[in-house]
């Protein structure tokens, strides 16, 4: 074991402060990395305060995480050591399942092993990207080519998959018209793909303040979703959406938007259910109401592949390690364009 100094959260009421935790040797199959950048996920706020009722303390979170290889087993043959590397969402899972066997471990029957808080069913806790080191499983790590602006990249594990993911299911193509709901982590992630895949994207908010970064993003239109006129006008009009947003809200006006059978796709995990929505809405034009969470490891290297090639990054504001409590309390004001990011140099005991 090495003693790797962290962030943690002791309990649902402390912040998130200076810790030590132990990590394994590199066994043959695993990959050494110091971390360099890890994202601020609201995930991450989700689980040091318990609001998902499944936390296991301490608790370390940060799972958008980018760093360089220090280490590797004798049966890793995809790293070595200076690599740049990155790790996201999972660490394992159960790899003998269907959903396993066609890549898909965020499906996982038996419940993959998030990077930080263990496995989803239960089990022992893991520790995150809030920290200086990790060790991964060669499986779990992913190659980056991104060449600059690193610290921008470590999002894409998190925010960006979680946009990428959808829109490739949903055979999202150029010329399509795409909504994307919520102007956000995810939302701005989902702007900039939806764009670089080539398709027409039109962004729905409640902030007409933020017609202008969304147009910069790469969104030819922003409808201002409270503007009832704005909203009959794109009526039947969308290829597909994916929704952001996490708080519950309405899903009418947007199923609404949606041409004869196509799809929108929820990707926020509220913390209460969204009303439900009218059936009417859904059978009269054979619409569907979807959902996606992340995407498996091969998904998730093509995206990261697929924004290299594209030249795209989260915008993002880089923080100390120290002021994270102070960025978390941002998160709950939307106060971040649209992403911190830890510069894990600054982490000290
Ligand atoms: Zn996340
Ligand atoms: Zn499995």
């Amino acid at each position: 074991m090495t003693t790797t100094l962290a962030y943690a959260a002791q309990s649902a009421s402390s912040l998130v402060g200076p810790f030590t935790i132990e990590r394994r040797e590199p066994g043959p199959d695993d990959v050494q990395i110091e971390i360099q950048y890890c994202g601020v996920c609201h995930s991450d706020l989700h689980t040091v305060r318990n609001e998902w009722k499944n936390t296991l303390y301490p608790s370390v979170p940060g799972h958008e995480i980018v760093g360089r290889v220090s280490a590797v087993g004798s049966k890793v043959n995809r790293f070595k050591v200076g690599d740049m590397a990155g790790v996201g969402c999972m660490v394992d899972s159960c790899q003998r399942c269907a959903s396993c066997g066609e890549g898909l471990e965020q499906y996982c029957e038996n419940g993959f092993t998030g990077t930080y808080n263990g496995p989803v069913f239960g089990g022992e806790n893991t520790y995150g990207g809030y920290s200086s080191r990790i060790v991964v499983k060669q499986k779990f790590v992913l190659r980056i080519t991104h060449t600059e602006n690193l610290a921008a990249v470590a999002p894409l594990l998190c925010a960006g998959i979680t946009t990428y993911s959808p829109l490739r299911q949903w055979g999202v193509q150029k010329g399509q018209t795409v909504g994307v709901v919520g102007l956000g982590g995810l939302g701005h992630m989902a702007v900039k793909i939806a764009a670089a895949m080539g398709a027409n994207v039109v962004l729905f908010t409640t902030s007409p303040g933020k017609a202008e970064d969304a147009k910069r993003l790469g969104a030819a239109e922003v409808v201002v979703s409270k503007d009832q006129g704005a909203m009959a006008a794109r009526q039947n009009s969308l290829d597909f959406i994916i929704n952001t947003v996490a708080a519950p809200h309405d899903l009418n006006p947007f199923l609404a938007l949606l041409k004869r059978d196509c799809t929108m796709t929820l990707v926020g995990a509220p913390d209460r259910p969204h009303p439900s929505p009218d059936v009417f809405g859904l059978i009269f034009k054979r619409r569907r109401l979807g959902g996606s969470l992340i995407g498996g490891i091969r998904e998730t290297q093509e995206m990261l592949d697929f924004c290299a090639e594209h030249g795209i990054v989260s915008d993002i504001e880089m923080i100390a390690m120290k002021d994270i409590n102070t960025a978390y309390e941002r998160i709950l004001r939307s106060d971040v364009k649209y992403r911190f990011v830890i510069d894990m140099s600054t982490l000290q005991a």
